[in-house]
Formats: structure tokens, C-alpha cells, sequence
């Protein structure tokens, strides 16, 4: 790691204060039902959030935020989405009330060409955000702003959009990616149906990350035809490219939730610090 940090104790655990580039990382979120039940996932997300360094915002890319054009949310106070239905009242129920960041939002519209990235009011967080902030910072003391994903870019378009985001991690900005590497729902709880596929898709992804390979991670259909069924729709695999395109050589990459939920639903996940 190549942070200089020092180490700040609160009340119930110790939080690091970055002095130097914030890491980025990509979370499997899986089940809304994740943010709320005891389950392998949350653990881990409690856990590794005590870990974390206090970013001074976090910038969110989440599979559930698609838009015509790229936009950003400069709204002061980030309504939560409860963007799901079928689910208990309790769910329903969670609010995630951390503050918006139109400071950090700007910063991020001027790394590009004036238009290119659009600020809106019009949106929140939404359940890919805060159904993993909960565990990774469930003060909600720190900043958020969401980026959305453009429907019209391809895959190469949106790494290259995202490459232009690296900055902001040497400004205090925790780039933090939710969707899943392998979503495909109407395969799930088909466990005793052969899920090849899902673990061969898993495992190439996991090889790309190994080795720094973005081709790899942009051309999915080097995978064969397993990545057709781990990708049907781009949605949950886009935030990973946001990640990969934002790491430093000299970043340490590990992985989390290296697991399968309901089968064939990859939770892994790969933080970059
Ligand atoms: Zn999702």
C-alpha cells in the first residue's frame, strides 16, 4: 500500500485517515436482502469497512443507475431509492441519510469535456449504493454522489470514460462499484442445473484481474459462450470496468466474496488500495 495513513480511534472502531490515494473498489451486492439479514456478505462488508480509510466523498457507480448519457448527482441530499418491489416492509424502511457531495459531482464534470457528463438533482442513492454502504459506512458521515452508466457507450467506451475518473482517487474520493460479475436472474436457484458457465465466466474474470488484463475485462466474448449467460444484460458487469480502469500499477489488488449466492450469482468482489 502506498497510503501513508494514521490511525484515528472512535467509539467502536478505528478508522484510518487517508493522507495520500483513496483505494477503489467493486462490491458483488447481490440480494437487497443482503443489506439488512445476517449472511457471509454483510460480514464481510462490516469487516472490511472498519479497514477502510475516511474518504472526504465517495463516488458510487451502481448497476442500477442507467441513464441516456452519463450523469452525476449533485443533489445536497441524496434521497434512498428503494428501487426493488416483492420485498418486506423492513426493507422498505431503510433509509441511508449520508450527505451528497455537488463539490466533488463539479470536480468530477470538469475532468471531462464541458457536456459530457450531465449533473442532475434527479436522482439518489439507490439500493446497489446504499444496500452496501450500510456495512461499509454505516455512519453515513461521509459524502456520496452517484455516477450513472450511459446505455448508448459500449464496453470500451465506458473504461474509457472511467479512466478519466484515477484522479479522484489521489483528492479524498473513495470510487466504490456495485453490481455483480455473474447476473443472470432466471438462472438463480437453478443450482441443480449445471452452472459451469457461471463459474468458467467467474474464473476468466478472475484471471483479467490477476493480470491486469483490460482487454480481457472489455472483451468479454473472449470468454466463449459462458459469458453470454453470466452477462444477458451489461448492467452488473459495467461497474467492475469503472474499477479496473482506475487502478495504479502499484496498487495491491485482493478479492472479496469470492463466493456464488443462489447458485450461479458471483459475489465476488476486488478492491484496489
Ligand atoms: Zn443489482
Amino acid at each position: 500500500m502506498q497510503a501513508l495513513y494514521k490511525v484515528m480511534s472512535t467509539e467502536n472502531y478505528e478508522k484510518k485517515i487517508t493522507l495520500s490515494r483513496m483505494p477503489a473498489m467493486f462490491i458483488g451486492h447481490g440480494n437487497p436482502m443482503n443489506a439488512i439479514t445476517d449472511n457471509p456478505y454483510r460480514d464481510a462488508w462490516l469487516v472490511l469497512g472498519k479497514t477502510l480509510p475516511k474518504p472526504q466523498a465517495i463516488l458510487c457507480i451502481s448497476a442500477h443507475w442507467q441513464t441516456r448519457g452519463t450523469q452525476v448527482c449533485i443533489a445536497e441530499n441524496p434521497p434512498t431509492i428503494h428501487d426493488f418491489g416483492g420485498f418486506p416492509k423492513e426493507l422498505f424502511a431503510q433509509q441511508y441519510p449520508a450527505p451528497g457531495s455537488p463539490k466533488f459531482a463539479k470536480m468530477l464534470c470538469d475532468l471531462f469535456d464541458v457536456g459530457t457528463i450531465a449533473p442532475t438533482q434527479d436522482w439518489g442513492l439507490d439500493h446497489g449504493a446504499w444496500s452496501v454502504l450500510q456495512s461499509l459506512f454505516p455512519e453515513a458521515d461521509v459524502p456520496v454522489f452517484q455516477l450513472s452508466l450511459d446505455v448508448n457507450l459500449d464496453f470500451a467506451d465506458h473504461f474509457a470514460l472511467a479512466s478519466k475518473l484515477v484522479s479522484l482517487r489521489e483528492q479524498g474520493v473513495m470510487v466504490i462499484a456495485s453490481g455483480n460479475i455473474v447476473h443472470n436472474l432466471p438462472r438463480l436457484m437453478q443450482s441443480e442445473i449445471n452452472v459451469d458457465w457461471a463459474y468458467a465466466f467467474d474464473d476468466y474474470i478472475k484471471t483479467a484481474l490477476e493480470n491486469g488484463d483490460d482487454e480481457a475485462l472489455i472483451h468479454i466474448e473472449r470468454a466463449g459462450e459462458c459469458a453470454k449467460l453470466a452477462v444477458p444484460s451489461d448492467e452488473h458487469y459495467l461497474p467492475l470496468l469503472y474499477i479496473a480502469a482506475i487502478r495504479h500499477a502499484d496498487d495491491n489488488m485482493r478479492f472479496l466474496t469470492d463466493t456464488f449466492d443462489f447458485g450461479s450469482l458471483s459475489m465476488r468482489g476486488v478492491i484496489y488500495d
